[in-house]
């Protein structure tokens, strides 16, 4: 970002009217990135599509001087356009310079260039919401070397001991350095690894189902927590809306799974909410959030 608002605009301010060559060009933003890379952000082994790409859309949110000089073109022609309508022929001539030089539009970079790095884009943007699954770059107020280790663990680069038998070739044993029991992925370490289990993982799906607790008991007017670590109430209750947390359903038929993370219950329909943590693979095979509506004269 600092890049983007101090060092751009020296470039920005003579382009358009200074010609570089395209070699120059492609060299300084070469140079940068070099820099960018000794001070680990990106990650070294990271790809350089979302590096450029807008945060919004999964990417750093970096312009390139590239990029930047292009855009000043377009818009002094643009400007001189605007101010030649009178004469026809510049102006038909500049309608024609601005429709062929068109700047690439970010949002649409090919995701499918690179699918091993680019594999968890192309899942999450199946199953979720990019704009709320890329709200914490814009948002999350992290350092830039935790973005590029999140970034990299993303694109499947960081050097797990899988990458390190299967890609480099320094290892024989790829499994997990923990459990000894599978492969040692980004995916075995986030959410599947027996030796996580029984804490790590357990704690993380606490505080997630505490966040959407919170934000059901803002909705239906409930008291809540005071802070984000305090566990919710079991049963927490008012005229509109009753919440349970992790408490036992008594049902009629046997049901494996009667303990719910959550139950709402609002004017006596109820909809309970359970929560499965994944990172990208089985995200889609699997019910990422089950939300389940019982209408009242089936559950009474
Ligand atoms: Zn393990």
């Amino acid at each position: 970002m600092a890049i983007n608002n101090y060092a751009l605009p020296v470039i920005r301010y003579p382009a358009g009217i200074i010609k570089w060559t395209e070699e120059a060009i492609k060299e300084t933003d070469i140079a940068t990135l070099k820099l960018l890379t000794m001070h680990r952000a990106p990650h070294p082994k990271s790809g350089t599509t979302r590096l450029y790409l807008d945060k919004n859309y999964g990417g750093r949110g970096l312009k390139s001087v590239q990029q930047t000089v292009k855009d000043e073109e377009q818009n002094i022609k643009a400007y001189a356009r605007s101010m030649t309508t009178s004469d026809e022929l510049l102006d038909e001539f500049q309608s024609a310079a601005l429709t062929t030089e068109l700047c690439p539009d970010d949002k649409e970079i090919d995701w499918h260039m690179k699918p091993f790095h680019d594999a968890y884009h192309q899942q999450i943007s199946k199953v979720g919401d990019l704009h709320h699954t890329y709200m914490w770059l814009n948002k999350g107020n992290l350092t830039v070397n935790t973005e590029s280790l999140i970034m990299a663990a993303h694109e499947q680069v960081l050097s797990t001991r899988q990458l390190q038998t299967k890609i480099y070739h320094t290892r024989d044993d790829p499994r997990c350095r923990l459990c000894k029991y599978a492969p040692e992925t980004v995916q075995h370490i986030i959410s599947r690894c027996k030796q996580l289990a029984g804490n790590a993982y357990t704690e993380r799906h606490k505080n997630v189902a505490g966040v959407v607790d919170r934000s059901l008991c803002d909705e239906y007017g409930l008291n809540k927590p005071q802070h984000w670590w305090e566990a919710p109430g079991k049963v927490n209750e008012n005229d509109l809306a009753k919440i349970l947390w992790d408490f036992y359903i008594r049902t009629d038929k046997h049901v494996l799974a009667n303990q719910p993370d959550i139950v709402v219950v609002i004017l006596k329909n109820f909809f309970h909410v359970n929560f499965f943590l994944e990172i990208m693979g089985y995200i889609i095979h699997n019910d990422f959030l089950k939300y389940n509506y019982c209408p009242p004269h089936e559950h009474g």
